[in-house]
């Protein structure tokens, strides 16, 4: 598959209202957008830094797969996945599975930003949850 660049990086967290001002006044960043993703039952944050972007996911349920990953991590946040960019989604999902990769998501779908996006499963990514996604804006 050809991926273009890391585009963000997802960063699961109980409560947006303690981890942003973490973010902007320790790590001096600004948050530039905060959007619900129903479909996904997060609230995102976003941040830039340089190239790059951090979401910050805080669950909007129990049933939330943040929730259950905040759980696991003794209520902590933590680090959930890494997003890579590229510019044909559904391409890249051909490309794993013909390599024998499980998917999550076997088509892409709609995420934060306006992006599409797909997951690939944590058992066939050497244990790291890992995003491939497009702006369909720049297609
Ligand atoms: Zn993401």
């Amino acid at each position: 598959m050809e991926l273009k660049q890391i585009e963000h990086i997802g960063i699961a967290t109980p409560s947006l209202e303690e981890a942003i001002p973490y973010y902007e006044n320790v790590l001096g960043l600004k948050c530039y957008n905060i959007e619900v993703v129903e479909d996904q039952k997060v609230k995102t944050a976003f941040f830039m830094i340089g190239e790059v972007k951090l979401e910050l996911l805080e669950p909007t349920c129990e049933e939330s797969t943040i929730a259950k990953f905040i759980e696991k991590n003794g209520g902590r946040g933590g680090v959930h996945h890494i997003a890579f960019k590229t510019a044909d989604v559904a391409a890249c999902l051909a490309d794993a599975t013909e390599k024998g990769v499980r998917l999550i998501d076997a088509a892409p779908r709609k995420g934060a930003e306006g992006l599409n996006i797909a997951f690939l499963h944590p058992k066939s990514t050497m244990g790291v949850l890992t995003e491939i996604c497009e702006n369909p804006k720049e297609k």
